[in-house]
């Protein structure tokens, strides 16, 4: 797997990261304790984020990822075209496994996802590597 980090502070990257380390204090994760902020660059250039909510009934929670994309759809962004993904406790981190998926449909294979810690910044990936030979809207006979 590729990874990269970018030399010089790139200031879409140092946005998209600042408004995911944002959405990360405000998660809601009373029983992980791990709280998750992502950001998404749509394709107008404006940075929607989110953050994890978890829930008492523990399947019901939903990831950062889900909750940028959510934000970024409401605001009419079909794009994605930079993805940012901060979470706590020593490892980078990247989208689940249902959060590729969820990305899949609004970023192509080289869209950019940035990893980084509330302090640091990690490697960056891009979809592809994180979910390989992936299925699609472009899969279907009627593509939005
Ligand atoms: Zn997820």
């Amino acid at each position: 797997m590729r990874s990269s980090q970018l030399s010089a502070p790139d200031p879409v990257q140092q946005a998209l990261l600042e408004a995911a380390r944002h959405a990360c204090t405000q998660a809601y994760a009373p029983y992980s304790k791990f709280p998750v902020g992502a950001a998404v660059l749509d394709e107008h250039g404006h940075i929607h984020a989110g953050c994890n909510v978890e829930n008492a009934a523990y399947p019901q929670g939903a990831c950062a990822e889900a909750a940028a994309l959510a934000a970024m759809v409401l605001a009419g962004g079909r794009q994605a075209r930079a993805v940012a993904v901060v979470g706590t406790g020593g490892h980078w981190i990247t989208p689940c496994g249902g959060c590729r998926q969820r990305l899949r449909e609004f970023c192509g294979p080289d869209t950019p996802i940035f990893t980084a810690s509330p302090t640091e910044t990690g490697p960056t990936h891009t979809l592809a590597e994180l979910l390989p030979h992936s299925f699609g809207p472009d899969h279907l006979p009627t593509t939005p």
